[in-house]
């Protein structure tokens, strides 16, 4: 790649990694080992969880929740249209149907006054995501949750570290979850993590990681002799385990986390410093009661009346600068997928559609210097003075 290449996102691995990563491939253990022992660990710690389970990625995690939490066929899950699709993919895998509600404008996650319209006697769960890494309404959709009985589930996948009102990311609800992909807060490759306080939820969930074996020292469901063996299944199991290997890449990440979310507030610091003045542009904002935010990726918007068809040119004139951009993220139930699966129209949820046609996501990592944020903040000026322009012929 040209140095003068600016991605989207990047990974960021030191010595720590290679040595860690070293060490497994040397042990002859390459699943089920100390390294995902100590990885959960220090995930758990963040948390202040009783446990965290390690699994093959973030959308496995939220899979395995699902199934734990009983949750199926004619049952409902509120969700927000305004995320990575996993996140209700995952209310799909197990046969249940997605309940989308609008978003709140400013934080960009699902408006809880909406949540509390959309409760029927079908509701089984609140699946909630942290867009961006913003933590905005997890206190607020907790309790709803208490209030109604139901399980909160948080896809915590971009909020790795992000503290709010006292509260972690991802020990909001019965169960959260994170997801280690390269162009997440930490990676292992390809990851994930389930972290909750239930006992119960959290066996469950070792078991279907490790295709419905009983948890080892635990014995199973029936107490048959034949408990804890290795050939010895409980129920319909999936293979969601994490490798060795890439748990090495996690406790390396895990000791550096705090040093990882620094540098990415420092470039989210700068972005908001070079963008201010730019009338065109909304930017994120920070609550007083988040005091750790914790950055996924950086994503501005255009002012209300910018289209989607400009928001595209400029996306298309950043990269072709050689600037890393994305337009995270469309409306989930507008994918032809969801089309199919519910078929919920064009209009059905105003503001995450208005929203998600003007957003757009800058380069963003853990290492991008002040000058490649320059860089970024004149070109994306110049192709909005550029759209200007264009309007006025
Ligand atoms: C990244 C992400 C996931 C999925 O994580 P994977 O590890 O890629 O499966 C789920 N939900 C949200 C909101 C995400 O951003």
């Amino acid at each position: 790649m040209p140095s003068h290449d600016i991605p989207l996102s990047k990974p960021n691995i030191s010595t720590l990694e290679e040595q860690l990563v070293l060490e497994v491939l040397r042990s002859g253990r390459l699943s089920i080992g100390p390294m995902q022992e100590q990885f959960e660990e220090l995930v758990a710690q963040r948390c202040g969880t009783s446990h965290a389970i390690a699994c093959s990625s973030g959308t496995a995690g939220l899979h395995m929740i699902l199934i734990a939490l009983g949750i199926g066929p004619g049952d409902e899950v509120i969700t927000t249209p305004f995320s990575f699709i996993a996140s209700s993919n995952a209310i799909l895998y197990v046969g249940a149907k997605p309940v989308f509600v609008d978003i709140c404008p400013t934080s960009l996650n699902a408006n809880p006054e909406l949540i509390e319209q959309a409760l029927t006697p079908r509701t089984k769960a609140i699946l909630a995501v942290e867009a961006f890494g913003n933590p905005r309404h997890m206190d607020a959709y907790a309790r709803i949750a208490a209030k109604y009985e139901i399980p909160l589930i948080e896809d915590s996948c971009e909020a790795l570290g992000t503290v709010y009102n006292g509260q972690r990311a991802g020990a909001f609800g019965r169960a959260g979850v994170f997801g280690f992909y390269p162009n997440k807060q930490i990676t292992t490759g390809e990851g994930g993590m389930i972290v909750t306080n239930d006992d119960r939820l959290a066996d469950t969930c070792r078991s279907l990681r490790n295709q419905g074996r009983a948890v080892s020292g635990k014995g199973s469901v029936d107490g048959s002799s034949n408990a804890g063996s290795w050939l010895h299944h409980d129920r319909l199991g999936f293979n969601y385990r994490m490798s060795e290997i890439s748990a090495a890449i996690g406790v390396a990440q895990m000791q550096r986390l705090d040093e990882l979310i620094e540098a990415r507030n420092d470039a989210a610091d700068l972005y908001i410093e070079r963008l201010l003045d730019i009338p065109e542009l909304i930017l994120p904002t920070v609550e007083d009661a988040c005091t750790t935010m914790s950055w996924f990726v950086f994503v501005v918007r255009l002012a209300a009346g910018y289209t989607r068809y400009e928001r595209d040119r400029v996306i298309a004139g950043l990269r072709m600068h050689d600037i890393g951009a994305g337009d995270y993220f469309p409306c989930i139930h507008l994918q032809p997928i969801y089309q199919r699966a519910l078929g919920l129209a064009q209009g059905s949820f105003p503001i995450a559609e208005s929203v998600s046609q003007r957003t757009l996501a800058l380069p963003f990592f853990a290492g991008i210097t002040d000058r490649e944020v320059d860089i970024v903040a004149q070109t994306l000026e110049l192709m909005i003075s550029r759209e200007n322009l264009s309007r006025r012929d």
